[in-house]
């Protein structure tokens, strides 16, 4: 823990950074007069020093103070942040292990292994889908979470292939500081990119701001370095491609800590753009926006940002007036295909005008502050996430949402597409709605499982990025096939024998 700054223990951002009682009154009644809904004075959050915890299992020799076990007992999904703010933590690790080098962590490994106790890896911990919870399997003695974050570093960078070889407990805004000093970038930012890891992208197969191209991490993974429960180091080779056999990268890619520890990769970066470019499209119907992000991506286009925003979720988020589905659409090096697009967009009624393209990104990683303001506020604020093809899109969009909407009650459910596919879309949620205090739980859980059953009956997928983990377990299960359940099983008893690695994540290894 020693270097990092401290994080606040629940919620986002850092314990120095937090608005004081004042700010946040100003903020609830300008959001509650904004939604229509919501109450003006937020609730205060319970502090750490008036949290209880359950008493540690074990006596280990890594951290199990208040604030390690209580900031690592969770992730950060909108029912982890109403927990936060009121001081239940009801799953904490026994301790927190922090490793600064592999032969560390090896030795954290180590210490487990030899007493059956469960080890959970945490990168950013900003896990939206209870990848993190410190919950043991059967027959252990309890639950250290493993804090990546002391692998922070680029080690290496090969300027001619363009590659760089990373730490992966190296956050996005690390990441990049190392990477700018060569003047270099990965250009992968998720919304969490300020708390995220390079290792928790990979473990999950994040997806980032191209809303096409380079979508997904996988993309920009050239190799992976990990270590079993056993101690054993899992190395493949740089390549920039290959058709040996299966892939031990894409293995790990989606793997959620329950294969190996990720400790470094080699990622394909790339110079800073010089010329960006992007326009606003505005559209009659969200239909004809989508007909024409699918021309757009057929025609061979590969917009950085092609965000199609529905007429209510531009109002709410005040990117426009409501009266519009907003295409928000931005070219990065080479920029001469806005024009072609903007004339694609023409043709299915879609009228482009020129923005800052920096304005849309600032916002969105503005955005997971907002969260623990609506939490206190009595704002149920989640999204969820899919994708589907084309030729299903339309009625697929319709259905969920409907499905959603229906289990919400009073409130909004608004979509987005985020990203985009030559042959589909990845759909994206969100729901705000008013909620009575201590009824979120319930709520919201109605409405994740309204939309996840309309989702998998109509043929999508759980999640476009934001991975399984415990949340997605039920509609996981039916979504992979059954034989790729008992490889994943074996592949488990062969790298982590005594499953020891994030129980309840993913699969259940028997
Ligand atoms: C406000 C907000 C916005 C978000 N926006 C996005 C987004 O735009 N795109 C997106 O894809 N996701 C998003 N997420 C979800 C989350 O940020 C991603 O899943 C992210 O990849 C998690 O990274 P992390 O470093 O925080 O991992 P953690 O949350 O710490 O861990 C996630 C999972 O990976 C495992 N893991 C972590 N590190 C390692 C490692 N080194 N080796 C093995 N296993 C490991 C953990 O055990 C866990 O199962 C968002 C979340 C929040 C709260």
């Amino acid at each position: 823990m020693g270097h990092e700054r401290r994080r606040k223990h629940w919620g986002w951002g850092f314990a120095d950074e937090q608005p004081g009682r004042e700010e946040l009154r100003a903020a609830a009644a300008g959001l509650a007069d904004h939604l229509g809904f919501g109450e003006r004075e937020p609730e205060p959050p319970v502090p750490l020093e008036a949290v209880e915890l359950p008493p540690p299992r074990l006596d280990a020799p890594f951290a199990q103070d208040a604030w390690s076990r209580a900031a690592h007992a969770q992730g950060r999904s909108y029912l982890d942040v109403v927990r936060g703010l009121r001081g239940r933590f009801p799953h904490p690790p026994d301790a927190v292990a922090y490793p600064g080098s592999e032969d560390e962590l090896r030795a954290v490994l180590d210490w487990c292994g030899e007493r059956d106790v469960a080890v959970v890896p945490v990168g950013g911990g900003t896990s939206v889908v209870g990848g993190i919870d410190a919950i043991p399997g059967p027959g252990h003695a309890g639950v250290v979470a493993v804090n990546l974050r002391g692998l922070d570093r680029v080690l290496e960078v090969d300027p001619v292939s363009r590659a760089a070889r990373i730490q992966a407990g190296t956050t996005g805004p690390a990441l990049e500081r190392q990477l700018g000093e060569h003047g270099l970038t990965l250009r992968f930012y998720p919304q969490s990119f300020e708390l995220s890891t390079l290792g928790g992208w990979i473990a999950t197969r994040a997806g980032g701001h191209f809303a096409s191209g380079p979508t997904h991490i996988d993309d920009l993974v050239e190799s992976v370095r990990a270590l079993t429960a056993l101690g054993d180091a899992w190395q493949s080779r740089r390549l920039p491609g290959s058709g040996a056999g299966p892939s031990p990268d894409r293995m790990l890619l989606g793997s959620e800590g329950t294969l190996a520890l990720i400790t470094e990769a080699w990622v394909r970066v790339r110079p800073r753009p010089e010329q960006r470019e992007a326009a606003t499209v505005r559209f009659p119907t969200f239909a004809a926006g989508a007909e024409a992000v699918r021309e757009l991506l057929q025609a061979g286009l590969r917009p950085a940002n092609c965000r199609l925003v529905d007429a209510a979720e531009a109002a709410l988020t005040l990117a426009g007036d409501g009266s519009a589905h907003l295409l928000m659409l931005g070219f990065e090096d080479p920029v001469p295909q806005l024009a072609t697009a903007l004339g694609l967009c023409a043709r299915h009624g879609g009228e482009g005008r020129p923005r800052a393209s920096s304005e849309w990104r600032e916002a969105f990683l503005r955005a997971p502050y907002l969260r623990d303001t609506f939490a206190a506020m009595g704002v149920l604020s989640e999204t969820f996430e899919t994708a589907i093809t084309w030729e299903r899109l339309p009625a697929f969009v319709e259905e969920v949402k409907g499905a959603a909407a229906a289990a919400l009650g009073r409130g909004t459910v608004t979509c987005r597409l985020t990203h985009a596919y030559p042959d589909g879309a990845a759909p994206y949620f969100t729901v705000l709605a008013p909620v009575r205090r201590g009824d979120e739980e319930q709520r919201w859980s109605a409405v994740k499982a309204a939309a996840s059953e309309a989702v998998l009956a109509a043929g999508g997928t759980i999640t476009h990025h934001h991975a399984v983990g415990r949340d997605h377990r039920p509609y996981y299960d039916r979504q992979r096939p059954e034989p790729f359940a008992a490889a994943l099983r074996a592949a488990k008893a062969a790298l982590d024998p005594r499953a020891l690695l994030n129980p309840g994540v993913l699969f259940d290894p028997r």
